[in-house]
């Protein structure tokens, strides 16, 4: 029998989101019925009530989640009723070109549920990310549902699900820090900050956070970071030349852009050592344009990659990072800044818009 909870959903660009009765239905083959515990709320979830990401309205907001498997289809073997997970947008096909030449991490067929959530008159709602997770229930595929360990607090292992994977992933995975590197983190919301727990984590001993705002550079601070420029009135050439002075007048090894505007990207370019790296975490507007010299592409060298999702793979990531995290040597509680309900998820995206807050995480158990 489909099931009536409450979700969040959007009914039109640039309307609040609104709590109403969605209907879940029965789990196809491989779909299984998660009820959350927790979702956290992302900046991807503004833009979805926003039209920013498509104009398939209505749609089901939420996808930093994590819950227990309530309900499984009759093929389900990845997961049972019962298991705690972390849900996932990355559930990897096996068999898409990217996954046969063993880049899982860029899969281009992810795996989603087999029917869609509906509202109460039958109207399809298209979840964000292929999980809508503002809700009492949602329905995914078996593969979006990475299992944790069972000790981990859902309202902390469930941003695994986004923005921190994208942060840690982008310093771990991405750019590959390794042990004694320079790392500089422009942008220090929750995926920049991320970034600064993911540069610590793998060992570089030079941790450069960077912002216009005091608190989040303490906030850097207290994840490790052992440096903060305040770039409110810097200019780039000056910017780089404080990235220098901090980095034996040579610039960071890796370089991470966790904002995505041209001229953060200009200046992580310029900010990184010769042949350093530099990763763009930050979703750039659609109309963002870069103008760079080629010839200072080609003479500074090294590496220009971008971070999708942190490159992560979820069922090899979630769980390791939930256990660091569970043994003190990851600070992952420290991202939840404030809790809410279903009811607060619209007043929470509104704050994320003000850019207040790391993470406001809705509990729904
Ligand atoms: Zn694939
Ligand atoms: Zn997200």
């Amino acid at each position: 029998m489909p099931t009536t909870v409450k979700g969040v959903i959007a009914r039109r660009a640039n309307e609040p989101a609104e709590l109403t009765d969605i209907v879940i239905p029965d789990p196809g083959p491989n779909d299984v019925i998660v009820d959350i515990e927790a979702c956290g709320v992302c900046h991807t979830d503004l833009a979805y009530r926003d039209g920013a990401v498509s104009d398939d309205f209505p749609f089901l907001l939420g996808h930093e989640a994590a819950g227990r498997v309530s309900a499984i289809g009759e093929d389900v073997t990845h997961v049972a009723e019962g298991d705690f997970v972390v849900l996932n947008w990355r559930a990897v096909c096996g068999d898409c070109r990217a996954c046969r030449r063993g880049e899982q991490e860029y899969c281009f067929d992810t795996h989603n549920a087999s029917q869609q959530m509906t509202l109460e008159d039958g109207t399809a709602l298209e979840a964000a990310l292929g999980i809508g997770a503002f809700s009492e229930k949602t329905l995914v595929h078996e593969k979006q549902c990475t299992k944790v360990s069972e000790e981990a607090r859902p309202e902390v292992a469930g941003l695994l699900g986004c923005g921190l994977m994208a942060g840690l992933g982008a310093a771990l995975n991405t750019g590959e820090v390794r042990r004694g590197e320079s790392v500089a983190v422009i942008g220090l919301g929750g995926v920049g900050s991320a970034a600064i727990a993911g540069a610590v984590l793998a060992g570089a001993t030079t941790v450069i956070g960077l912002d216009i705002v005091e608190e989040k550079l303490q906030a850097g601070k207290d994840l490790g970071a052992t440096h903060t420029i305040n770039t409110k009135d810097l200019d780039r050439d000056q910017i780089v030349e404080k990235v220098q002075a901090l980095t034996g007048g040579f610039g960071a090894d890796v370089v991470i852009d966790a904002v995505g505007l041209p001229s953060t990207y200009e200046t992580a370019f310029y900010a990184r050592d010769l042949a350093g790296r530099v990763v763009l975490v930050g979703v750039p507007h659609p109309d963002a344009e870069l103008s760079i010299p080629l010839a200072d592409v080609f003479s500074r060298g090294g590496s220009l990659k971008s971070a999708w999702y942190g490159d992560c793979l979820p069922e090899r990531d979630f769980p390791y990072l939930t256990d660091l995290y569970l043994q003190g040597r990851l600070p992952l509680e420290r991202f939840v800044t404030g809790t809410t309900d279903l009811a607060g998820v619209e007043d929470a995206l509104n704050s994320l818009h003000k850019g207040e807050v790391l993470r406001t995480v809705a509990v729904t158990r």
